[in-house]
Parts: structure tokens; sequence; C-alpha cells
């Protein structure tokens, strides 16, 4: 990559004060670009423009706010085409699917254009009145991980914008060119210090965190370093939203197509080389339909094209980054001890981060690769005969992001949906996020809300002022 992207600190495009690093394309496992890595000065510059500006921006009438993000979505969706590219360079993903994202992307802004926080009158009543009002909170700290750069994002800058609060953004460190290049397309659009973006190579998160200029943490990772973001946030009392690690589990129902369903789960599982939050990480079959549900999704695996996501009918990408590789390799070689393996199983022998869609089925329970968060290709297939015990079994989980129930007899399977232990249970449909719906995880998925009314709600502090008439006596 020729361009040499910067950072974006108080309005203005900068480079690294620590230097730069390599950033690999998975598809290549070589470097493609460099990105320039932020000093700690830096970060305390970003954290100071934000602060500076956050009183203007607060006073900023609301639709101004909102307008600016109409034309932030305006602006993206202007070089969804160059974006797309660049994404699927860093991250891998196939580049419909990248163009998917960048989209996706234009809708979160624009589904925040025309939010207000109107103050709520809780009692009024002889003259005594209580009424909530809301407040921007200050700098937000957006951290961001590599699977959903953008997508990530813009969830947390839409709803902070809106809400009067500006922001220092980290992306992580395999996938910070598409928030770089977001930055200067948001340095033309936005007033200088209301966004800002450093980069750094897995060392300056918890200085950002642990910043006493930073008013509240909104961070989207692993369920790990997401407790290490809560205990940060607790010394200064912080809000935090953490959206953290899922195993979600998918349930079969016994009155469905089991050739029609593989397909849906299997797509629910392997979009994004399985690397969503929200993925189908367990695939649980009635005994009467599992072989012939294997036999397909197995066909299906087989089928998929996988290769550099750039190059036109890939539909499985490479894995994110070396690390995460080597995570899922040893799931497999794990797996491969206590269950069998009927699709894929062999890392690729090229270049790159490349594992098959890999299915396997008969797993126990105990199997690593059923109790832990596999995020890549990899789908365990498990067998049920009592539809409790199928309940009891997705529900334990340390985990509590997503799930999915699938039934022809809807009423029966959203019964069985809301059994689930978890922020979002999908029926007969899987990733439907939608920017008006809040989205949570339950137990150590995370805490507080994202997206909708109440995840915009959450870069706010609500006062409550109660007024009664004055009595002399
Ligand atoms: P990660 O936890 O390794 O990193 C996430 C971010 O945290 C990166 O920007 C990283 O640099 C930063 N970071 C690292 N150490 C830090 C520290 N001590 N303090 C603050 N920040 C620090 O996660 P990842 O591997 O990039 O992402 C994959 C994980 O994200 C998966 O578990 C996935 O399920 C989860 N995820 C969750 C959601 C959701 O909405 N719930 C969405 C996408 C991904």
């Amino acid at each position: 990559m020729d361009k040499q992207l910067k950072l974006l600190i108080g309005g203005s495009l900068a480079d690294g004060g620590a230097g730069t690093f390599d950033v690999v394309n998975p598809a290549t496992g070589k470097a493609f670009a460099q990105c320039p890595k932020a000093s700690e000065a830096q970060l305390d510059e970003a954290v100071a423009a934000a602060k500076a500006a956050f009183p203007a921006w607060a006073a900023t009438d609301a639709g101004e706010r909102g307008a600016m993000l109409a034309k932030l979505a305006d602006a993206l969706e202007a070089r969804v085409a160059e974006f797309a590219s660049l994404l699927t360079m860093e991250q891998g993903k196939p580049t419909r699917q990248a163009m998917g994202e960048i989209i996706g992307s234009t809708y979160v802004l624009r589904a925040f254009v025309d939010k207000r926080v109107e103050p709520v009158v809780l009692r009024d009543k002889g003259g005594k009145t209580v009424t909530e009002h809301r407040t921007p909170l200050g700098v937000v700290a957006a951290i961001t991980p590599w699977n959903y750069p953008v997508m990530m994002l813009v969830q947390k800058l839409a709803p902070a914008l809106v809400t009067g609060n500006t922001m220092v953004l980290k992306p992580a460190p395999t996938t910070p060119l598409t928030s770089l290049l977001f930055a200067e397309l948001a340095s033309e659009i936005l007033p200088a210090g209301v966004f800002n973006v450093i980069c750094d190579e897995n060392d300056l998160g918890g200085k950002l965190t642990a910043h006493p200029g930073v008013a509240k943490i909104a961070f989207t990772g692993s369920t790990a370093t997401g407790k290490k973001v809560m205990a940060s946030a607790a010394a200064m009392v912080k809000r935090v939203t953490l959206e953290l690690g899922g195993n979600d589990a998918a349930i079969v129902l016994d009155d469905i197509d089991a050739k029609a369903v593989a397909k849906k789960i299997y797509e629910g599982a392997m979009t994004n080389a399985g690397q969503i939050c929200v993925a189908i990480k367990r695939a649980y079959v009635p005994a009467n339909m599992y072989d012939a549900f294997c036999e397909e999704i197995a066909r299906l695996a087989n089928e998929a094209i996988v290769d550099d996501g750039s190059k036109q009918g890939t539909t499985v990408g490479p894995i994110q980054n070396r690390q995460q590789f080597e995570k899922v390799k040893e799931l497999v070689e794990d797996a491969k001890l206590h269950g069998k393996v009927i699709a894929g199983g062999e890392a690729l022998d090229r270049d790159g981060y490349f594992m098959p869609p890999t299915i396997v089925r008969a797993l126990p329970d105990d199997a690593r690769l059923v109790r832990e968060e596999q995020f890549g290709p990899v789908l365990p297939v498990l067998k049920y005969d009592d539809i409790d015990d199928v309940i009891a079994r997705a529900n334990a989980s340390e985990y509590g992001l997503g799930g999915s129930v699938w039934g022809k007899d809807l009423t029966r399977a959203t019964e069985v949906a809301q059994k689930i232990d978890t922020g979002t249970v999908w029926v007969n449909q899987y990733l439907a996020i939608d920017p008006r719906i809040p989205f949570r995880g339950s137990k150590q998925s995370g805490l507080g809300t994202e997206l909708g009314d109440e995840g915009m709600l959450e870069y706010t502090q609500a006062h409550i002022v109660n007024a009664v008439p004055f009595e002399d006596a």
C-alpha cells in the first residue's frame, strides 16, 4: 500500500510518535502497510483534545450533531469500494462481506441522525414536578476488536456523538487501517478534537482506560480483556459498556427439514470465517435428524471456496491473525481426539492463515471446542434427545451473548427461545443485528447495552430534578 495513513489528534492528521508497525494481510501472512504507532504523549494529547472539544460539542444543537453523522454516512458511502478493499486486505473477509460491513456501517450512522435525548417528566401534580434530564458524559474511550473494525467503530461513535460526547478510538492492532481511513474522512467533517484515533501494538489500551480524562469506556473484545477493562474502570467508577465473547448455541427442533436448516446454520457459523461474536458456535440437532444434518452441513463445508478474500468467488477468507489461527488449529487438534471431523480439519498448506470450514460430530459436551469460543470456521454438531435437556446444555456456559432456535412451529420455537439465557435469541434467522434494537450479553458476555435507545442512553448521565413549591410555614 503506497498511502501512509495517519493518526487523528485534535483535528490534525499525525505521524506516530512511537514510529510505525507492520500491518499483515492474513491472506499472505506478509506485511502490506505500515501503521503509525502512537506514543503515550500522543495518547495524552488525544484525550486532552477530546476534553477540550467537549463543552462546545455538548452545547451544539443535537440536530447539527446528527447532521454531521449524516455527512459521515454520505462520505463513507461515497468511498465504499475503497474502504471494502482495504478492509479485505487487513481483515481478510471476502469483498462482498467487506462491502456489507461498510454499507451496514452507513445504516448505523444514519440510524442515530435523528435521535434525541429529551427530558422525561416523571411526575407533574399540584405544582410538584419530577423530571429526568440527561447530559453527555465527556470523553469516551472506544476500544474495538479485529473482526468488524468499521462496524464496531460506528456502533460506538454514532450514539456517543449524537448525545454530545467526544471520543478517542483505539482500534485493534491487526486491523487499524480502516479506522485511520475513517479518521481521515471524519477530519473533514467533525470539529477538531471531537473524534480522535490513536493506534498501538496492544500497549495503550490499559493506559487509555485508566486515563483520568476519560469518563466512559465503550469496549468490544474478548471476555479476558473485558475483565481487565472493568477492573481499570473501577478505580474512578467510570461508566463502562462491555461487549465480549460468546458461544452461541443453535437449537434445531424436530419439525424442520434437516437439509434446509443445515444451510442456514452453515452460513451462521461460517460468515467472516466464523469470527463473529454472535456466530453460531455450537449446533444441537435431534437424534433422528442428526445424520442427515451432518451429511448436508459437511457437504456445504466441502463446497466452500477458501481463498484470498479479494479474489472473486471466495466464500471463506483467512483467519484474521496468526495468534487466532494457532488457537483455532489447537482447538481442531483437540477435537480430533474426542470427536469425528467430517469436513475440513487441516489448515491449508499455503501462505496466510487458512483453515477450511471444519465440521466435527460426536464430541462430548466437555470438549474444548464445545465449551470455549472458537472464533473461527469450525463448528461442533451435537446430538440431543430431550428438549429440556438440550436447553440446559445450551445454557451451561459462562457466555450468554446470542443464540438461535430453528423450527416450523413458531410458537414452540419462540417458547424455547425464551428459555435461552442470552442477550439475544433469534428464531429462524441469525446475525440479525439492527441498530434500532438493543444488543447486549448476559453472564460473562458483557455488561450494559449497545445500540437502540437503551444503548444510546449509556452515553448519558441521568439527573433527576425534583421540585416542589416553597412553603413558608
Ligand atoms: P481482544 O480482547 O484481544 O482485543 C480487543 C481490543 O482490546 C483491542 O483493541 C486490543 O488492543 C485492546 N486491548 C488489549 N489489551 C487491553 C487492555 N489491557 N485494556 C484495554 N484494551 C486492551 O479481542 P479481539 O481478539 O480483538 O476480538 C475478538 C473477541 O471480541 C472475541 O471474543 C469476540 O467474541 C469479541 N467480540 C464481541 C462482540 C460483541 O459485540 N459482544 C463483537 C465483536 C467481537
